[in-house]
């Protein structure tokens, strides 16, 4: 209930903040993000927020690792075909657990697809910044395998947690 209590507070004070702004009650009409985000489900890893994003700016897909599958996919399709967007980025980060659980071959009853596809990346990199650039420079050519006459840029970057800094791909 307190968990609860703290959602909807939450949600009564971030009402109080934006329904007086007219560019977010202009979404209602429709949404023109104008990038698409693959990152982390991880708690540190808030696009709006490093980027300093707004309601309606950024079309985000989150899993643990940013590891694409099939549903993934498909959000993708939505967001490059219909939505029309022109730049995709996958979001890698420092201190991920994803990774970490890859490297060190946990297992789990459903964490198979997340791991497996990191696993199949890294093979036996030991090094967890390595293998979490590896992870997301794979997840780029993953979408560009299967969207290849997509006219857009998609590029890999790493969010470092300790320093919020990203380091985009022509950076690293
Ligand atoms: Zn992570």
């Amino acid at each position: 209930m307190e968990i609860k209590k703290r959602l909807i507070d939450g949600n009564n004070s971030f009402i109080k903040r934006v329904s007086n702004k007219a560019e977010v009650k202009n979404l209602v009409n429709g949404q023109h993000p104008f990038a698409l985000v693959i990152t982390c489900s991880d708690s540190r890893v808030i696009p709006e927020e490093i980027f300093n994003c707004s309601l309606g700016e950024l079309f985000i897909i989150r899993t643990a690792g940013n590891v694409i599958n099939e549903g993934e996919l498909a959000s993708i399709e939505y967001g490059i075909e219909h939505l029309n967007i022109k730049y995709v980025l996958v979001l890698g980060h420092t201190h991920c657990g994803a990774v970490h659980a890859s490297i060190h071959d946990e297992k789990g009853t459903y964490l198979s697809p997340i791991l497996d596809n990191i696993k199949a990346t890294i093979k036996d990199e030991q090094d967890e910044l390595i293998a979490t650039l590896m992870n997301a420079n794979r997840q780029v050519e993953y979408i560009k395998e299967k969207f290849p006459h997509y006219d857009g840029e998609i590029e890999s970057a790493l969010y470092d947690i300790e320093t919020n800094k990203v380091i985009f791909e022509s950076k690293i």
